[in-house]
């Protein structure tokens, strides 16, 4: 692969950092795949600065040109999209096969909200005045900060720019520093569609460029997934200054195991939700919760199908299981496997990882996790699963639901009257019955409750909430 250098956009030009640092690949940190540059304070104010110079004609453009240009976007994006999927499997450590499915729903998501230029924004409502005429408009908010984690390097930017442009924002994102490369390549391709400063991209650290965007006098709303610590910072910074935040945060998301459940189809979606991406999905499955009579045979077939994943370099395409996606993430994922053997917990499948150059971490399944064991409190982020057995459906829901996250949740059980009580008492964001607990539709609102999310949901029309002010309107002839 050719290096790559990755930059700042601003106003329709890249503009070079001086301070750097050099990306290698978590699979193999002796692969160099090129450098980026870390922007400060100065950097983020020109990069606002122009997304404010170009507020005005984006929103005048009116929706139905934005909706087509994002059309235009999409049809671009799909041109690229295995070249892509290549640079975000090499960078974040995403097997391939995985990361081009990221790659095309980052075009979805474009052609969706591209859509939305076309549609109806507002309502008219009837005025005590029958000759008066009073309607809502949506107005954009001006400049929009997005502030996105590495673990889905071309989607999450994508379903935050694609809504922000469709509604009238000008936008400046920062990405995470361990996944830049791949916004740098999107902004390549994307950024000739734009008028300059409508799309801004600014590399760097969260707490150096992270922190000069969410304190910008310019910006007037952030839009940011990552850490519930992070999320924390930003609500509060974001509430003193009295602008518009959303955060995605972490998650902690179980899946119930009933007595009567189709076992195989509950093994391949537990397997799929905790492994994919190395785990390191907010709506990963990272606790199973199985009433007593289904216990052994799910850990049985559960240990079998995670003895036979393969974990490899994420550019083979029979890899399953990739690394996880840098130094730190691995020792600390490794450091929570110890904390769980340590808290007594079974180690069924799993042990020390192999020496490498990459950062792999073994797939791992506990089985008898204590309900209020680390492991089944803290969000792991990693390949590593743990079984909880339960007594009754009632036990299994208030399991569940002892934990400060609250993203997604899924039940596997043939039980109508159980499938229905889980959906109203689980206290969750997103809900599945029989089907993993990751993967949420483009089409469809994400979000959650308690530690897990800010108060607004991402994606779908849910998205317009968040990204327009609402403008009543009368007009008496
Ligand atoms: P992180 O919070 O460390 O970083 C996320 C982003 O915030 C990065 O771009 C980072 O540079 C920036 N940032 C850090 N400090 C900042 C500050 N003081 N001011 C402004 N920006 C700052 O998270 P991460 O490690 O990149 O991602 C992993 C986390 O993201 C996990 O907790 C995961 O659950 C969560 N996540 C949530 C969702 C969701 O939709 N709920 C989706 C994906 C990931």
């Amino acid at each position: 692969m050719v290096k790559m250098e990755g930059n700042n956009y601003i106003y329709g030009a890249w503009e070079r950092l001086i301070n750097r640092r050099a990306v290698t690949s978590p699979a193999d940190t002796q692969e160099t795949l090129g450098t980026v540059g870390l922007s400060d304070a100065t950097d983020v104010d020109r990069a606002v600065s122009a997304a404010q110079e170009a507020t005005r004609s984006w929103k005048n453009l009116g929706g139905v040109a934005r909706g087509n240009l994002l059309y235009q976007a999409a049809a671009e994006l799909e041109g690229h999209v295995d070249e892509l999927a290549e640079l975000a499997a090499r960078e974040m450590g995403k097997p391939i096969g995985e990361a081009r499915g990221e790659a095309l729903r980052a075009v979805g998501v474009l052609r969706y909200y591209a859509g939305e230029g076309f549609r109806p924004t507002g309502d008219v409502i009837p005025a005590s005045n029958p000759h008066v005429l009073q309607y809502t408009a949506r107005e954009p908010l001006g400049v929009v900060g997005l502030i996105t984690p590495w673990n889905f390097p071309l989607a999450i930017p994508m379903w935050k720019m694609a809504p922000a442009l469709v509604y009238g924002n000008t936008v400046v994102l920062k990405p995470a520093e361990w996944s830049s490369l791949a916004a740098v390549r999107m902004f390549e391709i994307l950024g000739p569609l734009f008028p300059p400063g409508v799309i801004n991209l600014v590399l760097g650290l969260g707490t150096e460029a992270g922190e000069a965007l969410i304190t910008h006098p310019l910006v007037h709303g952030i839009s940011f997934t990552g850490s519930t610590g992070v999320g924390a910072h930003i609500a509060e910074t974001a509430t003193r200054r009295n602008i518009k935040y959303q955060a995605e945060m972490g998650g902690k998301n179980p899946v119930i195991v009933a007595s009567d459940a189709d076992l195989d189809l509950a093994v391949e979606a537990i397997v799929s939700g905790a492994m994919r991406s190395a785990g390191q999905k907010c709506t990963a499955t990272s606790r199973v919760i199985v009433l007593a009579d289904a216990h052994e045979a799910l850990r049985d077939k559960l240990a079998n199908r995670i003895r036979s994943i393969k974990q490899g370099s994420p550019l083979d395409p029979d890899t399953y299981l990739g690394p996880v996606v840098s130094k730190p993430q691995f020792d600390k994922v490794m450091a929570l496997i110890d904390t769980g053997r340590r808290e007594g917990a079974d180690l069924v499948v799993g042990g020390p990882a192999q020496d490498s150059h990459g950062f792999f971490v073994p797939p791992t399944l506990f089985d008898r996790v204590a309900g209020d064991a680390t492991i089944a409190q803290e969000e792991i982020f990693g390949p590593v699963v743990g079984i909880t057995p339960v007594d009754t459906v009632d036990a299994a829901i208030a399991q569940a639901n002892r934990v400060r996250y609250g993203l997604s949740a899924a039940v596997f059980t043939q039980n109508l009257k159980t499938a229905m009580t889980f959906v109203e008492e689980i206290e969750v964001g997103m809900v599945r019955v029989n089907d993993e607990t990751a993967g949420v539709e483009l089409q469809a609102p994400f979000g959650g409750v308690k530690a897990s999310s800010s108060h607004s949901r991402e994606q779908g029309r849910a998205a317009m909430e968040f990204y327009t002010h609402v403008k009543t309107v009368a007009i008496r002839p």
